[in-house]
């Protein structure tokens, strides 16, 4: 089974550039995809394949026909020694020989419809954020092209890698697409395209972003059982939302009431908001029972976000079914996985036509505390504390009762032999009370 990835940048909120180093120069090794990421202080980098294209193996910087040194050198750009901060820019004009055109005008041109590798094209859409597509070994160029351009509105998509230099590091969490031939650390390249989120460096951290679709919605009622699942996936996400605003991170929610929301509207709005985790909400049917999480089948991050959601599902008492990948034809079976930039996971909380799972989440305290499980587990993710109930000590000490201030006047008196019925120390006392008790002091 192939996987296509699209992966998109803003460039208002990344900077994004070249490094690279002439192919093959003993005092300028080609470098682990790891090692760019670090030396670059990147968040993300990409092999831009900067192949010799002649297939002369030369090493000396000039006589390279590789095609992003061809692109660089037609800007005036040295390419090599240390990196480079040109731009990337992937506009028309910019294009030079050798460059092979996947989309342009979002018509995907001739491509190779039969060698079946990995592929790594860049590009630029219509709304002028960068897109980086890569397949594992299983895509034709034709394929890859195509699954871009029928998802997003592409100005222009080069060709950077025809076959098998495709790879993807991602210093966050070390996660590595390599389909072929990479190490551990990634293929040594000689040229990356980086990627950082701007305002890293010398500002404090911005707030952590969470995206949280809810599935369904107007129309589109979801599963109906024993529960509505469009309403109390809404209910579910508002409670995860509050808890997790609560704790200073910024939430975007696909939809706030009861209103027509598609999945394709959901990736969309999640990608342009550019969440650091991304979470969608919904409720089974079909008969079972119990939760389950859905990751994406390349692990990483959104892994981990599923284990941490399922032990807090766990601990507010729901069973869990596990922690679940799915295979589709083109990479991940469901787009929310898929097509989101951010490590994204989908949430099934109970099955509405199950009775007894239904109960599960059938009042509104249930549903919430669904909503802060999926919170806390986004919150672990994210390494971001937060307050846990205090837990009541079992043997609470019983403070004991004081002594009243007359008792001991009380014992005195009897001792002397004087006839009192009871204490009631605090009850008022009447005259005639009084002249019968002087009667019997006074002898
Ligand atoms: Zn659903």
């Amino acid at each position: 089974m192939s996987s296509i990835r699209c992966d998109i940048y803003d460039p208002k909120e990344y900077d994004i550039w070249f490094a690279a180093t002439p192919y093959g120069s003993p005092a300028y090794p080609a470098k682990t995809l790891k090692t760019w990421a670090s030396e670059e202080q990147a968040d993300v980098v990409y092999n831009l394949c900067l192949f010799n294209m002649t297939g002369s193996g030369s090493d000396r910087y000039g006589v390279i026909r590789g095609r992003t040194l061809q692109y660089l050198k037609a800007k005036g750009v040295d390419c090599g020694y240390g990196g480079t901060s040109e731009k990337l820019t992937v506009s028309p004009g910019n294009v030079v020989a050798g460059v092979k055109v996947a989309v342009k005008d979002n018509v995907v041109r001739a491509l190779d419809k039969t060698t079946r590798r990995s592929r790594n094209m860049i590009g630029e859409l219509a709304d002028g954020r960068i897109i980086v597509v890569q397949s594992s070994d299983g895509c034709t160029e034709d394929e890859v092209a195509r699954y871009a351009a029928g998802r997003y509105t592409i100005d222009l998509l080069l060709v950077q890698d025809a076959g098998g230099s495709t790879g993807m590091y991602r210093a966050g969490d070390g996660y590595l697409f390599a389909p072929e031939r990479e190490g551990a650390n990634g293929r040594p390249v000689c040229s990356v395209v980086c990627m950082r989120k701007k305002n890293k460096e010398g500002k404090p951290m911005g707030k952590k972003k969470v995206f949280i679709g809810v599935g369904h919605g107007g129309s589109d009622s979801g599963a109906v059982g024993y529960l509505v699942e469009k309403d109390i996936n809404l209910t579910m996400a508002t409670a995860c939302r509050d808890f997790l605003t609560a704790y200073g991170v910024d939430v975007c929610m696909s939809r706030t009431k009861d209103e027509n929301d598609t999945v394709s509207q959901e990736v969309a709005e999640c990608n342009a908001y550019a969440p650091d985790l991304a979470v969608d909400i919904h409720n089974n049917s079909g008969g079972g029972d119990g939760f389950e999480v859905f990751h994406t089948i390349h692990g990483g991050t959104g892994k981990t976000l599923a284990q941490n959601i399922e032990k807090q599902v766990k601990a507010i008492g729901q069973n869990s079914r596990g922690v679940k990948t799915r295979q589709g034809t083109s990479g991940d079976y469901y787009a929310f996985i898929r097509e989101t930039v951010a490590p994204a996971v989908i949430c099934e909380g109970v099955f509405v036509d199950t009775k007894a799972d239904a109960a599960q989440a059938d009042t509104l305290a249930e549903q919430q505390a669904f909503g802060v499980a999926y919170a806390k587990g986004i919150l672990d993710t994210l390494g971001l504390a937060y307050d846990e109930p205090e837990e009541k000590p079992d043997d609470e000490p019983v403070e004991p009762e004081k002594e009243h201030w007359a008792q001991k006047h009380f014992d005195s008196l009897k001792a002397k032999g004087v006839e009192i019925e009871d204490t009631r120390f605090d009850d008022p006392i009447t005259r005639s009370e009084v002249f019968a008790l002087l009667d019997r002091i006074v002898k």
